[in-house]
Parts: C-alpha cells; sequence; structure tokens
C-alpha cells in the first residue's frame, strides 16, 4: 500500500495561490462573506502562510502553502471523542463529517492549525453554486473540516483501474493543488517507494518537516528556499 505524501518547493512557489483557490473549488468550501470573514472565520484547506523574518528594516517574508499535514502520528485523532477522525486505511487523515459533533478538541490539538470549524451554513456566490463537485459533499454548520489530500480522486483512480482490469498506477493520483500549480511545486507521490519523486525529494539536505520535535511525522515535507 503506498504511503501518500507531498512535497512543497519553496523555491518554486511564487505564492500565487493557485494551490488555494483550486483546492476551495475543488473541495467545495463555502464563501466566509465579509462579516465572518473579519471574524476570522474563513475556511481554507490550503493556506498561504507568511511568516516574516529579520528586524526593521532588514525584513524578509516567506510564504508556505500549508495543508492539512496528514501525520503519520496525528494527536488530532487521539481527542476525538466520537471518532470521527481517523487515519484511513491510505494513510490519509480522514474526517467523518456525519459523526463530528464539533466540539472542536481536534482544531485545539493540531499544532499545524489546519483544522476549521464551520460557524455558518456554507453558501456560494451567484454561479459558482451552480458549479460545485460532486465527489465531495457539503459540510454543514456546526462540523470540522480540513484538506483530505482530495482522497475522492484516489477512489476514482482506483476504480477507474479496476474496471478496466489493471493496476493503478500512483501518478494517476494527484490532489488539485499538484495539479494546478503553475511552477510545479508541489510534488505528490508514494513516500515508501523510494525511486519516486516525492520519496527522492524528501530525502534532499533541503528538506525541512514542520514542528519535527513533536514528532508527529508529518507526510508534507518542504524544501527549504536559497539553498
Ligand atoms: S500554486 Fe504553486 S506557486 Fe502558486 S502558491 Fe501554490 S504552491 Fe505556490
Ligand atoms: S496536520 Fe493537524 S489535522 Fe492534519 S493530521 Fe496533523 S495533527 Fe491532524
Amino acid at each position: 500500500m503506498p504511503r501518500w505524501g507531498m512535497v512543497i518547493d519553496l523555491d518554486r512557489c511564487t505564492a500565487c495561490r493557485a494551490c488555494v483557490v483550486g483546492c476551495m473549488q475543488e473541495n467545495n468550501v463555502g464563501f466566509a462573506g465579509p462579516e465572518q470573514a473579519a471574524m476570522g472565520r474563513v475556511i481554507h484547506w490550503m493556506e498561504m502562510l507568511t511568516v516574516g523574518e529579520g528586524e526593521y528594516p532588514n525584513l524578509r517574508t516567506h510564504t508556505l502553502p500549508r495543508p492539512c499535514l496528514h501525520c503519520d502520528h496525528p494527536p488530532c485523532i487521539k481527542v476525538c471523542p466520537v471518532n470521527a477522525t481517523n487515519r484511513n486505511p491510505d494513510g490519509i487523515v480522514a474526517q467523518i463529517h456525519a459523526r463530528c459533533i464539533g466540539c472542536r478538541y481536534c482544531t485545539a490539538a493540531c499544532p499545524y492549525t489546519v483544522r476549521y470549524f464551520n460557524w455558518y451554513e456554507p453558501s456560494w456566490p451567484g454561479e459558482m453554486a451552480h458549479a460545485l463537485n460532486d465527489e465531495v459533499s457539503v459540510r454543514p454548520k456546526g462540523v470540522v473540516e480540513k484538506c483530505t489530500f482530495c482522497h475522492h480522486r484516489l477512489v476514482r483512480a482506483r476504480e477507474q483501474a479496476r474496471m478496466e482490469n489493471r493496476a493503478m498506477q500512483p501518478e494517476e493520483y494527484q490532489p488539485a493543488c499538484a495539479e494546478i500549480c503553475p511552477t510545479r511545486a508541489i510534488f505528490f507521490g508514494d513516500l515508501d517507494d523510494p525511486g519516486s519523486e516525492v520519496a527522492v525529494l524528501s530525502r534532499s539536505s533541503r528538506a525541512l518537516k514542520l514542528l519535527e520535535d513533536l514528532g508527529t511525522e508529518p507526510k508534507v515535507i518542504y524544501l527549504k528556499e536559497g539553498e
């Protein structure tokens, strides 16, 4: 069974935010509207973080696309009182929205702040309401949601291969963010296949795991800038 993971090359990322928008479109993420946005309630399964470095006037800004890191040892799962989140057989950290009671323990436990509570019923302005992805369920007010590595795409690719009576190839499964990135800053594949692009990149001297000391073992790995 592949160990699906992602490598994000920060040297290639131009912070264009195509991955942010592509993710919202693919996964039916609702629009917050100005009132909810003013209260910091915007949902972004893929978020562009901005990190400042140095002291005035010698300041530098770094940007960092940040999805759920699909940790191999995820603290978010341990705290859920109703088993509404789990590490599924594909190693992807999943959210079962129908079971979620909205207690937000998982949101507090995630050290990467990638989990979002639905403070409002999701809505989409104008024609966008007619362009929802029918492969992804819409989440109601009161539950927590987050990036799924576009797991529905894995299910689709697997079904296609099964119908054609052949084995699915890892390159047939790509999350929307990796597919849309115009500079190819996002790589995706099987971390356990030593020859795969992600596995090779994850062993690079530029490879960096966020908050590695916590032992969460994230499957999203960054390549540092400027080295
Ligand atoms: S789409 Fe690619 S280049 Fe654009 S912000 Fe996302 S990772 Fe960076
Ligand atoms: S990044 Fe956060 S939500 Fe995602 S698996 Fe790790 S602890 Fe859980």
